[in-house]
Parts: structure tokens; C-alpha cells; sequence
């Protein structure tokens, strides 16, 4: 089967990717085993409470009153649950002319243990419907596509603010990846937070979270993600195999995505995407609440935490 090189992105370009099931094989060292005793459970429920709260913001566009209004909600949920949180604003000149106030969030627990790790989600959403064919000028409502991976990790605050974890753990929602229409306005946050990292930043490698609310979660291997990183990719798919998830992160080819993921690795964070392209609704009105579930949300949540409590 060949999954063709449609897109000019969104969350994503996705470039060519041919899909042959089990192209991805495990690699040869050893992946230590996990102990599930000592990790906090984490609510899908919750998460997708999230989800549903930011998706009635509207749409999170930069200079949208969604997108504001947002943006304070999600810092003082921060503020009450992390140890430290910056806010990085910045500006960037569109090829549309538009100059755009934009913001990352960047929530640290546990700011003084070496190893850390870095997870990561858009927040901002699209400002078009370019997949679709009613309305395609009008911006998105996302709730797959922004807030899904941002609930998790808004979530994930709350199990962190309330179970000390073992290493350090950076959570980095990223505005503008999905501007466009173009890759010069896309990324956004990513690229600016790559090129404006705080003192001595070395995580031991990170994770983005995008499109993980789906109906019927699927998330198998992004291509640039196995390049940039195998190790991480191997990790996380064996503590998902561990935790009872093979089913739902398959060794196959997911085909290749770029997303933010990509500045950060060309930047030296090892950095791997957990993403489900495979969405009917994507850059549509239909990627609404009622296209999206919990289960995702909870699978990803639980992967996460496993690894966060077994020392990344
Ligand atoms: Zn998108």
C-alpha cells in the first residue's frame, strides 16, 4: 500500500511514505523492563475534559480572541501545578503580511534533577479548512488537531503536581505549527523555542504528542522520528507493549511527517512524534469534539507516565 504525498501540512507535511506493515524491526539492545507499581494512574476522562474545554475557546489563532483567551487559561493551569513556568512570547511576520503575537508555555517539574525529559504539544490550531470543501477560508474548531495532545500534557501536569516524579520532566506547548499554509509559517513555536533554549538544556530526548484523539487510536512509527531517534522510538513502543498497548502502537510504518519534532532534533533534541494521521476529519470543520474519545488520550497518558516513573 502506498500512502501518497498529498499534503501540504498541517499538524503536518507529510512527505512520501510507503506502508509495508513490519518494515520496523526491533532493534538489537536490550530495552530494560518496567515496574507499573510505583505509576500513577492518568484519566483519559480528564484529559478529554481538557480537550472539550479548549475546543469552546473556538479557534486558537494567533490574534483570535480564542487563541487569547486560551492562552491565559492554559498558563494559569501551569502556574498552579509546575514548579517554574515561562512563558516565551515572540512575534513572527507571515507571508500573508500579518505580524503574529504568539506564545510558548514551557512548564518545568522537578527543575533541578539532571535527567530530564521533554514532552510537547501545539496548542494554536488551523486558520483554515483547506481540506475541506465547505468553508475552506474559515478556521478549524481542532479538537483533534491542537487540543488533543495539549489536554494530555495539561493533564500530565496535574499527576505530576501530585506524584512527585523521579527526573525532571519539561512540558512545551508550542503556538503557530499549524499557521501555514506554507512550511515558512508553520513550526513556529518549535523553531523559536529551538533557537531560544533555556541554560544548559539537555534533555535526554523528547516527545511530541499530535493527533492523539482520535475515535480508533492507531499511532504506528513516523519515519522521521526512527531516523532522528530509534532508541526513543524503541523505548516508548516497548513500554506501550509492556503496558498492555502493542495493539494500538504497532511496529509499522507510519510513513513520514513533518512536524515539530523536526526543528528540535535539527536543533539536537532527540525528539520522536506520537501521532495518528490517519484522521477523516483532518483540517475540516469535523475536527470537533464528537470525532474525538478518550481512549487515545488515556493510551498516550499512560505511556507517558509509565515512562516518567521508570526514569524516562
Ligand atoms: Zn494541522
Amino acid at each position: 500500500m502506498i500512502r501518497a504525498a498529498v499534503v501540504a501540512c498541517a499538524a503536518l507535511a507529510l512527505v512520501a511514505a510507503t506502508c509495508q506493515g513490519d518494515m520496523r524491526q526491533t532493534p538489537a539492545y536490550s530495552v530494560a523492563a518496567i515496574d507499573t507499581a510505583h505509576v500513577p494512574p492518568f484519566s483519559g476522562q480528564n484529559a478529554h475534559a481538557l480537550l472539550r474545554r479548549q475546543v469552546d475557546f473556538g479557534p486558537r489563532v494567533a490574534g483570535m480572541a480564542g487563541h487569547a483567551a486560551q492562552l491565559g487559561w492554559m498558563t494559569r493551569h501551569m502556574r498552579d501545578r509546575a514548579d517554574t513556568v515561562i512563558v516565551q512570547e515572540f512575534t513572527h511576520s507571515a507571508s500573508n503580511g500579518r505580524t503574529l503575537r504568539m506564545s510558548n508555555v514551557f512548564a518545568r517539574f522537578n527543575v533541578n534533577a539532571r535527567d530530564r525529559i521533554l514532552l510537547l504539544a501545539h496548542w494554536d490550531t488551523r486558520p483554515t479548512a483547506d481540506m475541506d470543501r465547505e468553508r475552506p477560508n474559515e478556521p478549524i474548531l481542532g479538537a483533534n488537531d491542537g487540543a488533543s495532545g495539549t489536554a494530555v500534557l495539561m493533564e500530565l501536569a496535574s499527576v505530576l503536581s501530585s506524584h512527585s516524579p523521579p527526573i525532571g520532566v519539561d512540558i512545551l506547548l508550542v503556538d503557530g505549527e499549524d499557521y501555514g499554509p506554507g512550511e515558512p509559517d508553520m513550526y513556529l513555536g518549535a523553531k523559536h523555542f529551538a533557537a531560544n533554549q533555556p541554560p544548559d538544556f539537555r534533555p535526554l530526548y523528547g516527545i511530541l504528542l499530535d493527533m492523539v484523539g482520535d475515535r480508533d487510536p492507531r499511532f504506528p512509527i513516523e519515519t522521521n522520528s526512527y531516523e532522528y531517534a530509534p532508541e526513543v522510538v524503541d523505548r516508548v513502543w516497548s513500554v506501550a507493549e509492556q503496558i498492555g498497548l502493542g495493539a494500538m502502537f504497532p511496529r509499522t510504518d507510519g510513513g513520514r511527517i513533518t512536524d515539530d519534532h523536526v526543528p528540535l532534533n535539527k536543533a539536537g533534541i532527540r525528539t520522536i512524534n506520537i501521532i495518528d494521521f490517519d484522521y477523516e476529519h483532518w483540517h475540516t470543520h469535523g475536527d470537533i469534539v464528537e470525532n474525538t474519545s478518550p481512549v487515545g488520550l488515556e493510551a498516550v497518558g499512560r505511556v507517558v507516565t509509565a515512562l516518567i516513573y521508570n526514569g524516562g
